[in-house]
């Protein structure tokens, strides 16, 4: 059995962008796919789906990611192999165009767990991952975003989850070796301080796996997700209700509106392929396949 699920972003999704996130949630998905049916592994499938995800500009991550409230790009990313619980996470970084590659390194070839702003650059630079001018990721769809909402009086984050805009991305893996990965790359929230470090590059917040259970990636309000410990909250219900992954996702979602009135969305996939999603968004973009099924599901 082999399965994978991305998605990338919960909100209200306007009409005019629908395709654009259909698309690309889609060849994220046919990426890590071919990857997953040639035998590769779950961290090479999440790695490569979400660098799809970063380079596509249409999300809020990679170089389509939202501005902090210096008018400056911020990343972070995590990923989480289910069946070493080795992890990889960054906090703003501002020169790296592929936060995920860079947390996989500091999974994969350092003794730590999360870097942060300079001192994840500097591991960029010392171990080969490619750095960039921090003018590179400033797209320009984002710069009138960023002017339009500072003249929005009252605008707070967690607004953004409802018209503004919010197109954190995730993936979670299973290969045919039965290991599971999960990993979620963002720009963050809209206007957001600098220095600010949500949900996505904590892990059991925004990301977690665990291969006796399955994996997880959150979108939404990240500090509603930090509050109630999302993803591993989801792979904890999973792990209680025999691996019901979209009953897991629903209880997931459900707990964070009772608890702290949470915004959001959550991807779910069990160590059997099988899939949960849920949000109390409007609208969610997300994609899915597994060898069960003949055609991939997409949908926002
Ligand atoms: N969860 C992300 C954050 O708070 C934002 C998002 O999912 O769009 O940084």
């Amino acid at each position: 059995m082999i399965s994978l699920i991305v998605h990338g972003g919960a909100w209200n999704i306007p009409d005019d962008t629908l395709e654009a996130h259909r698309t690309g949630v889609a060849q994220a998905l046919q990426i890590g796919w071919e990857v997953l049916r040639t035998g590769g592994t779950s961290v090479d499938a999440v790695e490569q789906s979400l660098r799809c995800l970063e380079d596509d500009g249409t999300f809020d991550a990679g170089c389509g990611s939202h501005f902090n409230a210096q008018g400056v790009v911020e990343l972070d990313a995590s990923i989480m192999d289910g069946k070493t619980f080795r992890c990889g996470a960054v906090g703003a970084v501002r020169r790296v165009k592929n936060p995920i590659t860079l947390a996989r390194k500091i999974m994969e070839d350092s003794e730590h767990i999360l870097l942060v702003g300079e001192g994840a650059e500097l591991f960029a630079s010392r171990n080969g991952v490619p750095t960039c001018d921090p003018s590179a990721l400033r797209s320009p769809r984002e710069v009138k975003r960023w002017e339009s909402i500072r003249a929005t009086e009252g605008f707070t984050t967690k607004m953004a989850f409802g018209d503004h805009a919010s197109d954190t991305v995730g993936v979670v893996a299973l290969d045919e070796r039965g290991n599971l990965c999960a990993g979620t790359s963002t720009g963050g929230t809209l206007n957001k301080h600098p220095g600010r470090i949500g949900d996505s590059p904590l892990i059991g917040c925004g990301t977690y796996c665990d291969n006796a259970v399955g994996g997880v990636s959150t979108t939404g309000w990240g500090e509603g997700m930090i509050k109630v410990v999302m993803a591993k909250t989801v792979v904890d219900y999973m792990d209680q209700n025999g691996g019901d992954a979209q009953d897991a996702a629903e209880r997931g979602v459900a707990h964070l509106k009772r608890k702290v009135d949470g915004l959001g969305g959550v991807i779910a996939l069990n160590v059997l392929g099988t899939f949960g999603v849920a949000f109390n968004t409007p609208r969610m973009a997300r994609a899915y396949m597994s060898s069960a099924m003949h055609d991939p599901f997409v949908a926002v």
